[in-house]
């Protein structure tokens, strides 16, 4: 029954951006009930961070800058050609695009965690704000 839904759906989306009709976003999948939340990854990498001694004094500042090193190796990783999906082993350990994003994210996890902040209810309040907002907001160019 519901793959009929997810065509039917596809195809009335696809004959409103034939007609030339506002396609609306395609609604994000709804998380089956043994899928990790962010608020779940979020205690999880808190933990992880206290067993690993990554539980320290680092500042805010420098946290900040973890995550953005982190995001600087997911461009090297593009500056040495790999793909934007691309994951592959070097020596036994995850490499690639996807690998720093995840990194990324176990940043802010971690950071969210030291800081006791809600990322998923502030993720799911600045969505809420962000569908308020007019079509491409603020009129810049990128
Ligand atoms: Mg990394």
């Amino acid at each position: 029954m519901t793959a009929n839904v997810d065509l039917n759906e596809k195809m009335a989306r696809l004959q409103a951006q034939a007609d030339g009709k506002d396609v609306p976003p395609k609604p994000a999948p709804q998380p089956k009930s043994d899928e990790p939340t962010v608020a779940w990854l979020q205690a999880e990498t808190k933990k992880w961070a206290k067993l690993k001694g990554w539980e320290d004094d680092r500042g805010v500042g420098d946290l900040m800058m973890l995550m953005v090193t982190e995001l600087a190796e997911a461009y090297e990783e593009y500056r040495d050609w790999h793909e934007p999906g691309e994951v592959y082993v070097k020596d036994g350990k995850p490499e690639g695009i996807p690998v720093e994003l995840a990194d990324v994210v176990i940043r802010i996890l971690v950071f969210c965690g030291k800081y006791d902040i809600d990322l998923q209810a502030v993720i799911l309040q600045k969505m809420a704000f962000n569908n308020t907002r007019e079509h491409r907001h603020g009129g810049k160019r990128v």
